[in-house]
């Protein structure tokens, strides 16, 4: 059987992923999609330049969603058959309950049906939201055809310490049927400023909101996000908290305790941890370093970034 190549790049509307684009059309690369995996917690500026990549490069950007709706189901026939065996008081399976029902937002209602949000522990999230959709969406109806796929993927090895290791190209799985699926990073090796010059190079504007104060592009905010970012934020986009803290509301009522808030804070009591809202998170963002409570957060502005080595996260 012939097997043809087919290179799939994931755009996650960052200057990484845009460079790594760049790239591909300079060399000419044939047999090229690519993707944007919507989380549903984008900032509209990374939409709209989303849909100026395509416009300005030519290439057809594919866009794909998680959907939860079969699993926030699952999860509900489950809170109302066992939790009552678990020793769970009927008040709270009926909120719970209640509250299990699909939004249509892929990040909302991955939060509904985990009854918590993501945190850098349990950092479901890129996985659920854009390496899932992108495999069943767009790789696996590829390799299920026959053809290789070429995920390529922008991540840099200045990012993170996980990511340093990383290999410029591997095969990551061989399909049933033989078709190769490999993981390609051809911008490994290149600096954040190397990204930005591939964009003037090729005249293509930068994501407006590196320009704003964001240190990174990806969701807004994402569960890494800094403590100056957040404070940016909250000071220019407050409508972005507003959706926070509703989000917030809605989360704890699926969850069992309660309890859920978008940042989490580890090594606190639950008590604690369930007061420490996107209000008194902002609230913190806008004092100076230390001498304050909130400190024994680990969003502190030299934490963690997004480990996903995936390059799906900016
Ligand atoms: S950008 Fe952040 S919050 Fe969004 S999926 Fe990636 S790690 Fe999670």
């Amino acid at each position: 059987m012939i097997t043809n190549e087919r290179n799939v790049l994931s755009i996650s509307g960052g200057k990484d992923s845009t460079a790594m684009l760049l790239l591909a059309i300079e060399r000419g690369t044939e047999n090229m999609s690519a993707v944007f995996a919507d989380t549903g917690n984008e900032h509209e500026h990374t939409y709209d330049y989303v849909r100026y990549l395509e416009m300005a490069t030519g290439i057809p950007i594919q866009w794909v969603r998680a959907d939860f709706k079969d699993r926030i189901a699952r999860k509900r026939e489950y809170v109302l058959t066992k939790w009552a065996e678990k020793g769970v008081p009927q008040k709270h399976i009926d909120r719970a309950a209640a509250a299990l029902v699909p939004t249509g937002n892929p990040f909302l209602d991955l939060c509904i049906w985990k009854g918590r949000f993501p945190s850098t522990v349990a950092a479901f999230c890129s996985e659920e939201l854009k390496r899932n959709p992108i495999i069943n969406q767009v790789q696996n109806p590829i390799l299920d055809s026959g053809d290789d796929v070429i995920s390529w993927q922008g991540v840099r090895r200045d990012e993170s310490l996980r990511r340093r290791f990383l290999s410029e190209r591997e095969l990551k799985s061989t399909h049933k049927n033989g078709a190769e699926l490999w993981n390609y990073r051809p911008i490994i090796d290149w600096t954040a400023d190397d990204c930005f010059a591939m964009h003037k190079k090729h005249g293509i504007k930068h994501n407006p909101l590196y320009e704003m104060g964001m240190g990174r592009v990806g969701c807004m905010p994402c569960i890494n996000c800094r403590k100056d970012e957040l404070l940016e934020i909250s000071k220019r986009f407050p409508e972005v908290i507003d959706r926070i803290r509703q989000w917030e509301d809605v989360v704890k009522q699926a969850s069992k305790l309660l309890g859920a808030t978008f940042f989490a804070s580890t090594g606190v009591s639950l008590e604690f941890a369930a007061t420490q809202t996107i209000d008194t998170v902002v609230e913190w963002a806008q004092t100076g370093r230390g001498g304050h409570t909130f400190d024994m957060f680990r969003m502190q502005n030299d934490g963690p970034v997004c480990s996903s080595i995936y390059g799906l996260c900016e």
